[in-house]
This record gives C-alpha cells, sequence and structure tokens, in this order.
C-alpha cells in the first residue's frame, strides 16, 4: 500500500515475509530481475518517503527491500573453493 509501504494483507513495512516467499515463487529462476524489480520498488519508496516530508534511512530502506535477497543467493562456498 503506498505511499507509507505497508503489506495489503497483515500491514506489515513491505516485503513483509510472506511477500517475500511470494515474490521469490513469482520471480524463480530470474534472481536478476527480481533484484531490478525490488530496487525499483525501493525507489519509488524513497520517492514517496521524500514526498511525505519524511527523512527516510536509505540504508535500512535497502537492507528491507533488497537485504533479504543476498540471504538467498548467497554463493555456494563448496562451488567457489572447487
Ligand atoms: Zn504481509
Amino acid at each position: 500500500m503506498r505511499p507509507a509501504w505497508l503489506c495489503r494483507n497483515c500491514a506489515a513495512a513491505w516485503p513483509c515475509p510472506p511477500a517475500q516467499l511470494h515474490l521469490a515463487t513469482e520471480f524463480y529462476g530470474h534472481s536478476i530481475a527480481l533484484a531490478f524489480y525490488l530496487a525499483a520498488n525501493m525507489q519509488d519508496a524513497v520517492d514517496d518517503l521524500y514526498a511525505l516530508g519524511l527523512d527516510p534511512d536509505l540504508r535500512a530502506l535497502h537492507a528491507r527491500f533488497l537485504g533479504w535477497l543476498s540471504l538467498s543467493r548467497r554463493p555456494n562456498r563448496a562451488d567457489l573453493e572447487g
């Protein structure tokens, strides 16, 4: 829900865990597209927060929108070490 960026279903800060699961399923196999989608949404959220006269914490927003993604995309150490 814009401009507060809360989940329509549970009113938690979006993307909430269920929304993350939904996105991961919807973009399965397209992690780059998902990253672009989330980055675009984060940019919209930043714009909305500035429009509301707020001073968004960009580091926190980045962690919220994109931070959870890195967990599922963490490289497999065994692959790197060969
Ligand atoms: Zn939710």
